[in-house]
């Protein structure tokens, strides 16, 4: 493992570009190696340059742009994601800036951020730092930013828009393929790039379309990897594969069946749903629960030293039985996942698809 780390490091350390440089407006740091500042510049020129002519009816309806193309998905994408660090950067110490004196909208904080659950603790892909600066900054009353080539680049907004790519977006057992420039690849990394774009959006409780608690039962359970909403993150990279893949001109049968799976896996985490179990296994569990009850309760009652631990068993066992009760009322009577305003707080700047799409002519003439 150590191994693995030391060698990515010293590779990372001679590819990483030597220079920061804007690409479509979108600012690269010197922080990306520079082979992966290629891939994402490709990426980035494959989304304007897309001539989408089959769109997925899921997909219209959950971006909000009046029209359908490259143009449009690449302006899309700019005005939430202007600058990309790279997995090096260092997110402390004199990289993080902060400013008194900003006043933050008085709306609400997700509930989930107050009490923090656990990070998935995955390989790196990627990440929206701007959003995530937005909320430290709410919650602590003061501006926070970076340093970016000695500015301060602060986050008056989750539409700031800094991602961080980590090495595991040019992976290729994360791909779908072994050709990291293949169409297929592009893709996949499209999906993630729209996902974290997704992440600059929302206000309130649903700021940043922050993440839930996968359920109980589902393969994430605990970790804070699913959504509850119609149009957060992983629905929205679903149906961009979806419409990518339906336009994708060199996908082979197999690339089709990975990306279908990558996009099962992505509706795999919507989930409003508390728990993923069936009816069977809840009655199961219940039936489980039961005798063991009856035991410690006949125990209890012939025995009334016992003390407090065996009552408070008695407790914990009979609250799991309500629980699977609960469970079980809500598997007859499911609810839909919702649409969330995807509207974003704080100011921002809404830059035109002309503009957007003039800085990408611009990059690709140089
Ligand atoms: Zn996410």
């Amino acid at each position: 493992m150590k191994r693995i780390l030391t060698f990515t490091l010293a590779l990372t350390f001679t590819l990483t570009a030597e220079a920061s440089e804007k690409f479509a407006g979108i600012h690269l740091d010197s922080s990306i190696p520079s082979f992966q500042a290629k891939i994402i510049k490709e990426d980035l020129t494959y989304l304007h340059n897309n001539s989408i002519k089959d769109i997925d009816s899921q997909f219209k309806s959950m971006i909000e742009v009046p029209k359908i193309d490259g143009a449009h998905l690449y302006n899309w994408v700019y005005n939430r994601v202007k600058f990309i660090i790279g997995e090096d950067y260092q997110l402390r110490g004199r990289n993080l800036v902060s400013q008194k004196g900003h006043r933050f909208p008085s709306t609400p904080i997700p509930p989930s951020v107050l009490n923090r659950t656990n990070q998935y603790a995955g390989t790196i892909i990627m990440s929206n730092v701007g959003a995530e600066l937005y909320l430290l900054g709410k919650l602590d009353n003061i501006l926070k930013g970076i340093k970016l080539d000695n500015k301060s680049v602060f986050a008056p907004s989750p539409r700031v828009g800094i991602l961080q790519v980590g090495e595991g977006h040019f992976l290729e057992r994360l791909l779908i393929n072994k050709n990291l420039n293949s169409e297929a690849n592009k893709i996949k990394r499209l999906g993630t790039i729209i996902h974290e774009a997704r992440h600059s959006d929302g206000h309130s409780e649903h700021i940043g379309f922050i993440h839930n608690k996968c359920p109980e039962g589902h393969s994430l359970g605990g970790f804070a990897a699913c959504e509850a909403s119609s149009n957060g993150p992983y629905s929205l990279e679903a149906v961009a594969m979806k419409t990518f893949l339906l336009n994708c001109r060199t996908c082979s049968v197999e690339d089709k069946t990975k990306i279908q799976t990558a996009i099962a896996d992505a509706f795999g985490r919507v989930i409003v749903r508390s728990h993923v179990k069936t009816e069977a296994q809840l009655r199961q569990e219940m039936a489980s629960y039961l005798p063991v009850i009856d035991f410690y309760i006949g125990y209890i009652a012939a025995n009334p030293k016992l003390g407090a631990t065996y009552v408070k068993e008695l407790e914990r066992l009979k609250s799991k039985v309500k629980e699977c009760e609960e469970q079980l009322k809500e598997l007859k009577a499911p609810i839909k996942p919702q649409r969330l305003d995807p509207r974003p707080e704080g100011p921002f700047e809404e830059v035109s698809v002309e503009k957007s799409s003039n800085l990408m002519k611009a990059s690709l003439a140089r």
